[in-house]
């Protein structure tokens, strides 16, 4: 074991305790159990968000989500497209390149209750721009918008000063391939994240790019897991750093999207599992 893998497992290992319980797709000891319900996490993921002093899931502008909205019913590819935050919150996140790659329909955030995120971020491109920031990005000197709202931006800037002061890992970020595109995801009717100026992806070097898509997987089938994308030792530094901040990698997708970084702290935040 090379010293960077053994460093990345004991980072992931790190960053398990205290916050997840073994995911459902691979042998890990259950050590750590959760801790905190998914209503829980998502009050302390968006704390900006919500109104404080009530347990229940209203916003501050008074708009309430229930947590659980009696979908368990619907088949996955239906779930995908009317998911509630239940289900948002259904499959654990595994940070790290420690277990398998992921298992079938395993994946980890990308169900998401869409009128969550539009109360979050904004409903239309002139809600979205009203909260973008432009964040300096360490790796190439340049700057990226993305929004502002419950410390994404600064999230994302702390990321990249991270992965600049190792030659390797800047040069996986140094090109960025978007960050605020107002788009529905290809052949869908759900807003990518990207929509929300609230996800990243990036131009990865030694083929390392990879989404399921271009292999000619569907939706409702199997698809095969680039698995030489895990073997990576610079890009396992990258996707910690980032996990650490509260993003979460496409990369950990059965449906996977290997250029893809998503602000999303109810996932990876301390506590948090389902
Ligand atoms: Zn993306």
């Amino acid at each position: 074991m090379s010293h960077n893998l053994r460093r990345g497992i004991a980072l992931a290992v790190g960053l398990l305790c205290g916050m997840t319980s073994a995911p459902a797709h691979d042998g890990h000891a259950n050590a750590h159990a959760p801790t905190l319900s998914g209503p829980e996490c998502l009050r302390r993921a968006y704390p900006e968000f919500w109104a404080p002093d009530t347990e229940a899931l209203v916003s501050r502008s008074g708009q309430r989500f229930e947590f659980d909205e009696h979908k368990d019913h619907l088949q996955r590819t239906d779930l995908l497209n009317q998911a509630d935050l239940k289900s948002q919150m259904a499959q654990p996140y595994t940070p790290g390149f420690a277990g398998p790659p992921p298992g079938r329909d395993h994946d980890p955030g990308r169900l998401r209750a869409q009128p969550f995120f539009t109360a979050l971020y904004g409903a239309t491109p002139a809600e979205v721009q009203r909260h973008l920031v432009t964040v300096p990005w360490a790796p190439n000197g340049r700057t990226l918008p993305f929004t502002r709202l419950n410390g994404a931006a600064q999230a994302l800037e702390r990321v990249g000063r991270a992965l600049a002061q190792e030659a390797r890992t800047a040069d996986y970020v140094r090109r960025p391939a978007g960050s605020v595109l107002w788009r529905r995801i290809a052949g869908t009717p759900r807003l990518s994240v990207h929509a929300f100026g609230a996800a990243v992806d990036f131009t990865l070097p030694h083929g390392l790019g990879r989404y399921w898509q271009w292999s000619g997987c569907t939706e409702a089938g199997a698809c095969p897991y680039p698995t030489a994308v895990r073997q990576d030792p610079t890009l396992q530094r990258v996707v910690a750093a980032f996990e650490q901040e509260g993003f979460i990698w496409g990369g950990q997708w059965a449906h996977f999207d290997t250029v893809h970084f998503e602000y999303r702290p109810e996932l990876v935040g301390p506590a948090c599992t389902r």
